[in-house]
């Protein structure tokens, strides 16, 4: 039987909800690395992860490697480079690659070496449908839906300031949030990640592609608007509390656009507002999952 990422992760959040209240969040953030070590020990006393630890690790974020004795005994690496926020989520990524592919260390020759992972599968889950799952389980582990949305409604618009208390909560990326907000909510947003004043990718919420808001980022370049945050001269603090921009400068209708500007990271991340629903749409989890896996693909 093919585990669902979801339903794995939500098995392990139950758990946890059980264990330390339904109320853990306000405590602190999943302990990740933690959990790794314990949970696969209670659930797999034969063959468990019996190490996390950060290495220099070059062209990959993580990796879930296998020992050579069996039964296998399995080490998590993650780049020590990372921030605590993306760490977390390395490691998320990995746990998830030990629940639902562990077997195909075994099973299928390519795996022999276990699973080394690139920025791109841990923080979007590009590649592999091994990625995008092990993606999937670290989103929904690391910040549960429910909990989410008691953080940020689900019909309220949030502004990066407000996504990124979300983040703090959760102990994740920006990003990370902010991709996983977009994942349940009914407002019409899009994510913009850029460099250099061109989009790396760029993720819409389903109720803003239903609504004919999307940009694509892959099949063709795509070259930020002049008049944005991201290659204007707008102070930092302005950029983080958005404009409005009139209709034209982004899609025929105006938005209000907020931008994290950054030398730390190299990048800037830009959230589009758009007003008012239009069209009328209440979303399901499982359609947003797949908008958000196609997205990806048809990007
Ligand atoms: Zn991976």
């Amino acid at each position: 039987m093919i585990k669902s990422p979801r339903a794995v992760a939500n098995n392990i959040t139950l758990m946890l909800n059980q264990v330390l209240g339904a109320n853990r969040f306000d405590r602190g953030p999943v302990n990740v690395e933690q959990l790794a070590l314990e949970y696969t020990r209670s659930i797999s006393p034969d063959s468990y992860i019996e190490r996390v630890e950060g290495y220099d690790l070059a062209g990959f974020e993580g990796a879930l490697v296998p020992g050579e004795t069996l039964p296998r005994r399995w080490g998590i690496m993650f780049d020590k480079k990372q921030n605590p926020g993306r760490r977390a989520y390395t490691i998320g990524h990995e746990l998830g690659h030990f629940m639902l592919h562990r077997h195909l260390v075994d099973d299928e020759p390519d795996f022999n070496g276990g699973f080394h992972c690139s920025k791109e599968a841990v923080e979007l889950g590009v590649g592999r449908d091994i990625e995008k799952e092990a993606n999937e389980f670290a989103a929904n582990l690391l910040m549960p839906f429910d909990d989410f949305r008691r953080t940020i409604p689900s019909d309220e618009l949030a502004d990066l300031q407000r996504i990124s208390d979300a983040a703090t909560r959760y102990g994740v990326s920006l990003t990370a949030a902010a991709l996983r907000w977009l994942d349940y909510t009914n407002t019409r947003a899009i994510l913009i990640s850029s460099n250099d004043g061109f989009a790396k990718w760029a993720k819409p919420s389903a109720a803003a592609l239903k609504s004919g808001r999307y940009i694509r980022t892959k099949a063709e370049t795509f070259e930020m608007p002049s008049q944005s945050l991201a290659v204007s001269d707008v102070q930092a603090e302005e950029a983080l509390a958005g404009v409005r921009q009139h209709a034209g400068v982004w899609f025929p209708e105006p938005v209000v656009e907020m931008c994290m500007k950054t030398d730390k990271y190299g990048f800037e991340l830009t959230l589009l507002h758009f007003e008012g629903r239009a069209p009328a749409y209440q979303a399901e989890d499982d359609e947003l999952g797949d908008t958000y896996t196609r997205f990806f693909e048809a990007n």
